[in-house]
């Protein structure tokens, strides 16, 4: 598995682009912590900086004063187990008989090995494990022969995976999405240019106006002068496989994808939550942050039914640790969850609690939450989660966990909430999420939670209406 990432391009009218794109890079910084790094183009020469660690310690002043151009690209990348290491920092760059490219990208291909042979075979020398110096390779020898649209068209005819791309090539800044759509990307308008990123959180810290998603296979060329775009289908519209995860747990709440406010998406979840699983309880609690939406739905549906139970914080977050799911070793993520949350006994005291969630992967948080409540003084403790169970890994670029460390592979429901050591638990439905997305089951990527992906493992599109479970029925050990 590869990096799960954030992107951004910027071409402007008048106006250096690396501020802005260091202040996106802030907009993205929860996509990843590994690396951030720019690519900028002055007309004359590509410029980039690229450096481990947050977006705040990999540049300074003088870092962003050498990166001249107002056109640019930028990248921030997710850590994944065993890949902490410079190389696959991005953007990448390249520099070819015909001009320099910079490549920025989220997700993951299916098919890099054979594409990687294949132009190996050419006479093409790698530096890296990653898919996107494949991607860069292929499209630096495609960019020899065809004009630039041309030359995208090829490459996406080529690679086989999920991929949002932000690319520069000399002065102009492109943004694609891959044919089914799986990672999002959107397009925006600011007072002086254009801007393509991962979420339209990124266009609000400009100041901008998001215009709209980019379209499966869709590509976006910004015009180097600010003045405007170039939008070109390059695919036919298919079956879309866009990834639900990124509205249940990656995606910034206050960003809007394929449509969508996230947030409000988390809250309808929640609502659902409690019309197939709600638990009349003395308080109803979030796991800050990522449950805060779904608990608020969830308290609400409740209310709107005369349940008596009340919204309450009762878990408190150092802001300072960094989410339990990216740290790179099972033994830092247990440390991890002491470290990020401290009970408010006087909530919890004597009382029955909902604890919600957006999704138990391994089951370390679930576990030590659950602890820790009962330390607290909680009388009952029923978990309610906001996501189906997930009881496969993602191979789409979601850093998520191997089979055998997923909680829920091969057990029961109960067996979890035996492991867990809540008194009762439930996930939400598949059918609730495809409803809250207003997707149809075959128009979203649910690999994780029903082990059905839009590609097989030789990169080849797979036919997900063929086994799929019945709606509301979730394949698992149950
Ligand atoms: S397998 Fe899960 S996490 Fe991966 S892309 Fe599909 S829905 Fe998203």
């Amino acid at each position: 598995m590869n990096e799960k990432c954030g992107v951004v391009g910027i071409s402007l009218a008048d106006r250096e682009a690396a501020r802005p794109l260091y202040y996106s890079l802030y907009a993205l910084q929860h996509r990843g912590q590994e690396s951030a790094g720019i690519v900028t183009h002055d007309g004359f020469q590509q410029h980039e900086h690229v450096e481990m660690g947050l977006v705040g310690d990999a540049f300074d002043s003088d870092d962003l004063d050498a990166l001249s151009g107002s056109n640019g690209i930028g990248h921030v990348r997710y850590p994944t187990a065993g890949s902490v290491n410079a190389c696959c920092a991005q953007p990448f760059s390249v520099s070819f008989k015909s001009g320099s490219l910079g490549l920025a990208h989220n997700g993951n291909l299916v098919n890099t090995e054979e594409v990687r042979d294949e132009l190996a075979s050419l006479g093409h020398a790698f530096t890296s494990s990653g898919d996107t110096e494949v991607i860069a390779h292929d499209l630096a020898r495609n960019l020899l022969e065809e004009d630039l649209v041309r030359a995208v068209k090829s490459t996406m005819d080529r690679i086989h995976g999920s991929y949002s791309l932000t690319i520069m090539h000399d002065e102009t800044v492109l943004g694609v999405r891959d044919p089914q759509g799986n990672r999002p990307l959107v397009l925006g308008e600011l007072d002086d240019g254009y801007v393509i990123a991962s979420e339209s959180a990124t266009i609000d810290t400009l100041d901008g106006e998001l215009i709209r998603d980019v379209e499966p296979g869709e590509l976006i060329v910004l015009k180097p002068d600010g003045s405007g775009y170039d939008s070109y289908q390059l695919f036919d519209l298919e079956k879309t496989a866009h990834c639900f995860f990124e509205h249940v747990y990656f995606a910034r709440p206050d960003s809007i994808i394929d449509e969508k406010l996230v947030y409000e998406v988390r809250r309808d979840l929640g609502r659902k939550l409690w019309e197939e699983s709600g638990i009349e309880t003395d308080v109803v609690m979030p796991v800050p942050d990522s449950g805060r939406s779904f608990a608020s739905g969830y308290a609400e549906a409740a209310a709107e039914d005369g349940a008596r139970t009340e919204f309450a914080e009762g878990l408190m977050k150092n802001r300072y640790v960094g989410r339990t799911f990216i740290m790179p070793t099972q033994d830092e993520r247990e440390r991890a969850v002491r470290l990020k949350l401290n009970p408010i006994k006087s909530t919890i005291e004597g009382r029955s609690v909902t604890l919600i969630d957006d999704s138990i992967v391994r089951g370390t948080t679930s576990t030590q939450l659950v602890e820790l409540l009962r330390d607290a003084g909680a009388e009952e403790i029923h978990v309610r989660i906001g996501s189906p169970k997930i009881i496969a890994p993602c191979y789409l670029g979601i850093d998520m966990a191997s089979r055998d460390e997923l909680i829920a592979a091969d057990r029961t429901t109960e067996d979890i909430r035996e492991a867990i050591g809540a008194d009762s638990l439930s996930y939400l439905s598949i059918e609730s999420i495809t409803e809250a997305l207003d997707n149809d089951y075959d128009e979203l990527c649910l690999g994780c939670v029903t082990g059905e992906y839009p590609y097989d493992v030789e990169g080849e599109k797979t036919d997900r209406d063929v086994s799929r479970p019945a709606i509301g029925e979730q394949p698992s050990a149950d």
